[in-house]
């Protein structure tokens, strides 16, 4: 049997980060992550990475869940460009951390009033454009579309951002068991004793469960972890004749494309309710490139160079699951759904914090498992 001090289940940006932060913080901490497959493929590979909270649209009377989920988002896109560099140092590797801003397009008929006053609300910085200075400023954008540009919005390669957070782990002395499903969890009275992976057995004094849309699946978990669903997400890539043709990202209603520093253009995305599969569908991809064409009319010459789908790790609410479960050794780090590349900083320190001090932070309570009826208790 190995046995740790910590052991973390799932290897995707939430999993790897908060090792990592422990290692970082704590050299002697033994630590192990514990990966189905190999890290970083999962929702963590198939996201758009955009640091934009992505649930809050504009309507009247949040909840304190919701205002404080903002404020999750908005401290963690405080600590990212800290994060990244030190990221970038311990791996080695460049994530493509980008922050020229998010343009949230405005066509003719839309008034963008409602939209400013409820980012300038929210304490978002955001400036309108005009459609001259959007043109200007994009000039592969169809004439006519107006913008309101959120300087505070980044983007990040998320994919080189999983291997460098993997690359960090192994270079600070993480075990990373690629290959090594956690198969079922076997409990002595209220705490996990150990773990039966695929490739043996696992013991660890906490352990911390960060298996994106799995972590209600897990055997020995079902009655402990609320119901966490995937959420289908389908991507494709066009390569664009130069990288910097489309210089923003930018959204309009439920489409948006992302530009990359390789010159691809990622276009997406869906919503969708459909169990584990992640096929991709022909005329969901179909009508991605319809819409770019009608925003971008150059676009008609890009190719479609890749096409995936994700599946998100999504609540009942919609919210994360952070923090401690009815058993005594297992704390929770899922249900980030569209959002999980936005709150990696904010949910590796919280959790990190909360594994070496075993003191939970009250930035946690309103994500706590035990909000859903007859699930966990915290
Ligand atoms: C199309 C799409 C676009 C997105 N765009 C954005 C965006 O722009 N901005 C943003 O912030 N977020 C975005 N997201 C959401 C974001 O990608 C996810 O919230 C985030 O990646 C979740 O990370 P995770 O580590 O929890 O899950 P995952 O990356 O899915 O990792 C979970 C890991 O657990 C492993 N695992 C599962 N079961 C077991 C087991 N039994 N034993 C061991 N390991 C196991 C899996 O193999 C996987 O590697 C997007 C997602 C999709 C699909």
């Amino acid at each position: 049997m190995k046995i740790y001090d910590v052991v973390v289940i799932g290897g995707g940006v939430i999993g790897l980060s908060i090792a990592y932060e422990i290692k970082f913080r704590h050299s002697k901490i033994k630590v192990a992550i514990l990966e189905k497959t190999q890290t970083g493929y999962e929702a963590s590979h198939a996201s758009a990475g955009m640091l934009e909270p992505q649930l809050i649209m504009p309507r009247q009377n949040l909840s304190d869940r919701e205002k404080a989920f903002f404020r999750l988002c908005r401290e963690s896109q405080n600590m990212y460009e800290e994060t990244i560099r030190r990221i970038e140092y311990h791996s080695r590797m460049d994530c493509e951390y980008r922050k020229e801003g998010i343009l949230k397009l405005i066509s003719p008929e839309m008034d963008p009033k409602p939209w400013l006053s409820w980012y300038v609300g929210l304490g978002m910085h955001a400036h309108f454009w005009s459609v001259e200075q959007t043109g200007e400023a994009e000039p592969a954008l169809r004439e006519g579309m107006a913008a309101i540009h959120l300087p505070d919005n980044h983007q990040v390669e998320n994919r080189k951002l999983s291997a460098a957070l993997a690359e960090c782990c192994k270079n600070l002395g993480v075990d990373i068991l690629e290959y090594s499903a956690v198969e079922s969890i076997i409990l002595n009275n209220e705490a996990i004793d150990h773990l039966q992976t695929k490739t043996g057995t696992v013991s660890a004094a906490r352990y911390v469960l960060a298996a994106g849309a799995w972590s209600s699946q897990i055997p020995g978990l079902t009655q402990t972890i609320p119901e966490i669903k995937p959420i289908r997400g389908q991507i494709v890539a066009m390569q664009m004749p130069k990288p910097d043709f489309i210089r923003y990202p930018a959204y309009l209603e439920d489409f948006y494309y992302v530009p990359r520093n390789s010159g691809r253009l990622l276009i997406g995305s869906t919503v969708e309710d459909a169990g584990f599969d992640k096929a991709v569908t022909p005329s969901v991809i179909v009508g991605f490139i319809e819409k770019l064409r009608a925003l971008i009319p150059q676009s008609k010459t890009f190719e479609s160079v890749e096409r995936w789908a994700g599946l998100r790790p999504c609540s009942a609410d919609r919210l994360p699951l952070l923090g401690e479960t009815r058993l005594t050794n297992l704390v929770v780090a899922t249900g980030h759904f569209r959002n999980g590349i936005l709150l990696m900083p904010i949910t590796a320190k919280l959790i990190a914090d909360m594994i070496i001090t075993g003191k939970p932070s009250p930035m946690l309570a309103p994500f706590s498992p035990s909000r859903f009826n007859g699930s966990t208790n915290a």
